[in-house]
């Protein structure tokens, strides 16, 4: 078998090699149970033990408030951003910051449901920083406040909750469980779980109580929060092996120290490919230093040429899938929960190797 990489993927991305090896381990036949995870049935006991472990655990690395209720559902990110405005946003307006390709995919599904207000339209400066807390552009009569924590793709991030009268809501996809966060704060969060912490086919969502019970007529029952709080994510079949997979993870995170030492831990990350990024006249950082994303680091070189050789040469390596977002271009390390510092390290040496051999093409 090949030797594991250092995969530096946006999503899908990479997992502890612990939690594979314990999901391999128990693949087969889980507990005295007899089948895999992936043969029971979710009305089970066997399974029911899982689904609740998972939603204890991860109320409590999260430190999520009993006043907020978390599900685990399916259909991504992607269907967030109309179940959002399909459930919250009846007769009022909802403000949304545009700072990157999520957040504007979000907006322009939410005006197939009502009035929407841009907040903040980042294009203009080519999406490569996060607006102050003055430039926000809120309405009076908003319902909520839609913003993406982490851009995924420009490697910018909020470094502030943004202060808002509404409900506030938040797109974690690609930060989630990487530093505390004060839930209570928030009506509503979630993200695609394939980023940070966990497999593709779970999307967790946690909200407020009080904010369910307010959709529009013609939302689909499958995608009313009400009806999802009142059957416990169990509506119809959840993703079950998904949600297995959490449970590794959360207790895996537990054991490194939560989400403090994640916090630590992608500041040392990020920081030591930042570091080569300021201390070089090669490498060009694409996100502001003000807005930076501890997950997402983008960078180019002098010409495409060079960012397509990078890449390929990093492979050889085995630090792959460095290529940058199809609508960006160049270069983007994704730092998650689960990458060791030795691979941030391992590229940050790289990187100035590559420096070194290319910097009279500059
Ligand atoms: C990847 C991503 C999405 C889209 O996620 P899907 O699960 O593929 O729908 C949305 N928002 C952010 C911040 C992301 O990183």
């Amino acid at each position: 078998m090949k030797e594991r990489v250092f995969n530096f993927a946006a999503g899908p991305s990479v997992l502890p090699l612990e939690v594979l090896e314990k999901a391999r381990d128990e693949l087969v036949s889980y507990g005295d149970s007899g089948m895999s995870v992936m043969e029971m049935t979710h009305r089970g006991k066997d399974f029911a033990g899982i689904f609740q472990k998972a939603k204890s655990l991860f109320r409590e690395v999260l430190s999520v408030p009993d006043t907020h209720e978390i599900l685990f559902l399916q259909g991504g990110a992607t269907l967030q951003f109309a179940s959002i405005p399909m459930n919250l946003l009846r007769g009022g307006t909802a403000d949304y910051a545009v700072t990157g390709v999520f957040s504007g995919k979000a907006a322009r599904e939410a005006e197939k449901y009502g009035k929407v207000n841009l907040a903040c339209d980042m294009s203009a400066s080519g999406f490569d920083r996060i607006p102050d807390q003055r430039d926000l552009e809120t309405s009076e009569d908003a319902s909520y406040f839609y913003y993406c924590a982490n851009n995924t793709i420009y490697g910018t991030e909020w470094h502030y909750v943004p202060e808002v009268s509404s409900a506030l809501v938040c797109d974690m996809s690609s930060d989630i469980l990487s530093c505390p966060v004060d839930v209570s704060r928030y009506g509503l969060i979630y993200a695609g779980a394939q980023k940070n912490i966990a497999p593709a086919g779970l999307t967790v969502v946690v909200i407020d109580r009080t904010l369910a019970g307010r959709h529009l007529d013609i939302t689909p029952e499958v995608m009313r929060y009400d009806a999802l709080i009142k059957n416990d994510s169990m509506l119809n079949t959840p993703p079950c092996w998904c949600i297995y997979m959490l449970t590794l993870e959360l207790e895996w995170l537990k054991r490194q120290g939560g989400v403090t030492a994640m916090d630590e831990l992608r500041r040392v990350r990020s920081g030591m490919i930042y570091d080569v990024l300021d201390n070089s006249g090669f490498y060009i950082s694409m996100a502001e230093p003000g807005s930076r994303s501890f997950m997402n680091v983008t960078f180019r070189t002098p010409s495409a040429e060079l960012d397509s050789r990078f890449v390929s040469e990093a492979e050889r390596e085995g630090l792959v899938n460095l290529k940058g977002h199809r609508t960006t271009g160049g270069i983007r390390a994704s730092l998650y929960n689960a990458m060791p510092p030795e691979g941030a390290a391992a590229l940050a040496d790289y990187m100035k190797r590559f420096e070194a051999q290319n910097r009279c093409f500059r």
